[in-house]
Order: structure tokens, then sequence, then C-alpha cells
């Protein structure tokens, strides 16, 4: 009899993947996994709770899986055990186990047997996506485009900050037309790494005809992240004619860009023309009650009850984006299951000070810039990231955005949501004056200079 052990195998992945995730993600999720056990083409790994397995399963599997095929050289399918004793582990100081009689009470989890479309998250879907005033214009722009491709509006381009939600609704039209169609349309997904990557592969291994046969006869093309185009010629002259063949044929195509296709450094203006030819649309963070309708989604889509007041607590103090807003619930809930506690609003508050400060931390030097700047001026940060538009104030917060542009990799889109959620624009337009006053007066460089050497300091 054939003896099948595929911890090794196991051990490895764990290695790869630690390499690519922060250790804090890392330690999360990974230390609390371990080898169960295997049978042929199947591998069974040890979890502590349902709620780790969604979880596993959602963020890691495709990724464990594809690391698995690649040491093993064929697919295995990895299953879980949800084991109660593994979570006792962590409690911290329980002494009397209340769930003696649960400890065997073993759960193999279902299959995962992927029957989706390979390149798209099951999860990003319309269904699981709030809409907000800050995203209705788009959300409701993929849904018609959804319903008509290739004739609503095409390209369609949806820009904004990270963590908005561009690659889920654009991939929520991936998903909507893969369900309701023949599935004889060919409806790719792809990073614009991915795709420059591709293409590389193709020229390297003196075979472009290939990528070319791929990428011109799709029916719906879905490309996220195209701001990685910047800078790289060969790359967009390909990608020139793939998107002519395209729009030449009526074929949707979807793209998404950290910024308005104005502010792309380094892409041919016939790119760019392209890029702008069909509809561009923003997402902006959104405001407290999408923040809670999302986190209440969330919360029903991972089958657990929270209290009103813990999401309320989270949707007021995490502002920036969804993606903060989520990794904020799924800390409490994976601390709450670890230590076996209810999670109580003290719990939350206590939990919470770590992952809001986090937070902060990635938007500190705007607020930095902020502060300095009105210290300079000798206004209050909050007038400076007001509404009111006395000059007073005006001035100095172009410089402050001005500064931001200078100092930052913020797009114009979120150095306005930071200044009183204004529009990209209002803030291209503050840069345009600074540097125009820039060149016509000298007194300006001096300031500029000193606040920048303040804001380092
Ligand atoms: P981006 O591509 O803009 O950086 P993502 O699409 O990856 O952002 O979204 C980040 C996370 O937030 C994802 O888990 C996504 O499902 C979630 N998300 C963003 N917007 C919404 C929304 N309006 N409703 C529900 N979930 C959202
Ligand atoms: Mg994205």
């Amino acid at each position: 009899m054939e003896s099948w052990n595929y911890e090794i195998f196991w051990k490895e992945t764990v290695n790869i993947i630690k390499n690519s995730l922060s250790r804090e993600e890392y330690s999360m999720w990974f230390n609390n996994i371990s080898y169960y056990s295997s049978s042929e083409n199947n591998l069974t790994l040890s979890v502590p709770s349902n709620f780790f397995k969604d979880q596993i399963k959602q963020r890691y599997i495709s990724r464990i899986s594809e690391i698995l095929e690649e040491l093993s050289g064929s697919k295995i399918i990895v299953s879980f055990k949800v084991n109660k004793k593994e979570n006792e582990k962590h409690k911290t100081n329980k002494k009397n186990l209340i769930d003696v009689k649960n400890d065997n009470i073993t759960e193999i989890a279902e299959r995962i047997v992927p029957k989706k479309h390979p390149d798209l998250r099951e999860d990003y879907t319309f269904e699981n996506f709030i809409i907000g005033e800050n995203n209705s214009f788009a959300a409701n722009a993929a849904l018609a485009i959804a319903k008509n491709p290739g004739r609503a509006y095409n390209p369609f381009l949806i820009y904004g900050g990270v963590g908005l939600g561009k690659t889920h609704l654009l991939q929520a039209i991936g998903h909507s037309l893969y369900r309701k169609d023949d599935l004889n349309k060919k409806i790719v997904f792809v990073t614009a790494e991915n795709f420059t990557n591709e293409f590389v592969n193709s020229l390297q291994k003196k075979n472009p005809q290939s990528f070319k046969n791929k990428y011109r006869s799709v029916d719906l093309l879905l490309i996220d992240d195209i701001h990685f185009f910047q800078n790289k010629e060969g790359l967009q002259e390909e990608f020139f004619h793939t998107f002519n063949a395209l729009y030449g044929s009526k074929k949707q195509m979807v793209f998404t860009c950290d910024r308005p296709v104005s502010e792309l450094k380094n892409i041919t203006d016939r790119m760019k023309s392209r890029f702008e030819m069909g509809l561009n649309v923003d997402l902006k963070p959104p405001n407290f009650e999408t923040r809670f309708a999302i986190l209440k989604k969330k919360v029903e889509s991972m089958n657990k009850t929270i209290a009103d007041d813990i999401i309320e607590l989270i949707a007021e103090n995490v502002t920036s984006n969804v993606r903060d807003i989520e990794s904020a619930l799924t800390k409490l809930i994976a601390y709450a299951e670890l230590v076996n506690k209810k999670l109580t609003k003290d719990i939350a508050q206590q939990q919470l000070v770590d992952v809001f400060s986090n937070f902060k931390h990635s938007n500190v030097s705007l607020d930095i810039i902020q502060k300095r700047v009105a210290e300079y001026f000798n206004l209050s940060h909050i007038d400076l990231k007001g509404r009111k538009r006395t000059k007073a104030i005006a001035f100095p917060r172009h410089i402050a955005m001005y500064i931001a542009r200078e100092l930052t990799e913020y797009s114009t889109t979120e150095i306005g949501s930071e200044f009183g959620g204004r529009d990209h624009t209002t803030v291209m337009h503050a840069i345009q004056k600074i540097e125009g006053s820039l060149k016509s007066d000298p007194t300006m460089e001096p300031i500029i200079h000193n606040i920048i050497r303040l804001v380092k300091e």
C-alpha cells in the first residue's frame, strides 16, 4: 500500500508563503494552522475554528493550492479539520477546559473543488458590494455594463485610492457575465502586472503570437491597476494594438487605476486618450452610513453576531478605506475567538488601539504635512482640513496640497479626501496655482522649502 505524506510539502508551502506576507499577517493566520493528515492527493490541515477555516479559504487557499501543485507536481485537494483543541492552546489563562466534550468534535470541512471562474475571487460579486454615495455612480455604471457589454461604455475605467473597491467592482462585472453567459464567452481578468509578465515571457520564448492570440480573442477584458503600465513603452505599444482590436470588435474592456488617467506619467498620449474614451469614474472613501452597512454585511456573511455598538465603534474609527475596515473587523473576531471571550465594547476598544494606530501610521505624512503647514501659518489643523474658503485659509491649504503631492505617493483623489472630502480637480487646481506662483513670486520658494524641512524633521 502506498503511503501518502504531504507534510513536507506543507512545510515548504508555509515557508514560501511566509516570505510574501507581513510578519503580523503571517503569525495571525499561519501560526494557527497545522498539518493534520494526508491521503492520495488530499491534504488535511487543522485549524482552530470555523472562522479560521473560512478566512484561510477566502484569503489563501488559491495560493496554497498553487504552491502545493508546483511542489508536488500534482493537484492536491486541501481540506480542513476544525480542531477545538488547537483553540485551547491559545487560550491565555483558562484552566478548566469547558470544552472537553468538544475535544473530539471534529469536522472535515467540505472539499474545496473550484468550479468558479479561475481568475475571479468568489466573493467579489455585485451582491456583496454595498452601494453608497461614494460609489453609486461607479457601481451603477458597472451594472449597466454587465447588462450590455461592449455597448454602454467602452472602455470603462474605475479609479481611486487603495482599498476602495476597484478590484471588487471590476471582478463583479466578470462574475455577472460569466454566470449569465453560455460559458463559451472568454472572460479574462488579469492584473496589469501579470499582463506585462505574460507579454515579456512570450517575447523571451520567442512566441509573441501566443500572447496576441490570447488577448485579442477575448470577449471581456478586465485589467486591474493599469498605472502599472507607466514607464513601460514596449508593453504600451503591444497593449495599444490589443485595445484597438477589441474595441473594433465591440468587446468590452474594463480597467482600474489608482489615479485619474490625466495624472499617469510616462504613458503615451494615444494610450491615455484611449483610456479616457469611454467612461471614467472615481471611487471615494465611504461615509459613516456606508461603512456601517459594509460592516453589517460582512459580519452577516461570516455568520457572526456582533453588537451594533461595536460595529459602530469600528465604523466611527476606521475611516480610511474599506480594506482597513475589514481588517479591523477580522482582527477583532480572531482575537475574541483565540482567547475565547465574548467580544465586548471594552475588548474591542482595547484591541482596536493597535489597529487604529496602525492605520493612522500609514497616513502619517498627510497628517504631519497638514499640521506643519497649519503651525507655520498659525491656523488650526481643523480649519486647514475643513471647508472654510477664506483667503487666509485657502492659500495655506493650497500649499499643503502641493507639498502632499510633492512628498507622498498619494493620488490627488486621496489627498482631496483628506482635505475635507474635496474633489481631485480641486487638488489639481491648488497644485497648479502654487506651481504658477513658484514661477512668478520669488518669495514662494523659501516658504515651501521651509515647510518641507519642518515636515521632514
Ligand atoms: P481596491 O482594488 O480599490 O484597492 P478592493 O476592491 O480590493 O479595493 O477592496 C478592498 C476590500 O474592501 C475588498 O475586500 C472588498 O470586497 C471590500 N469592499 C470595497 N468596497 C466595498 C463595498 N462597497 N461593499 C462591500 N465590500 C467592499
Ligand atoms: Mg485593487
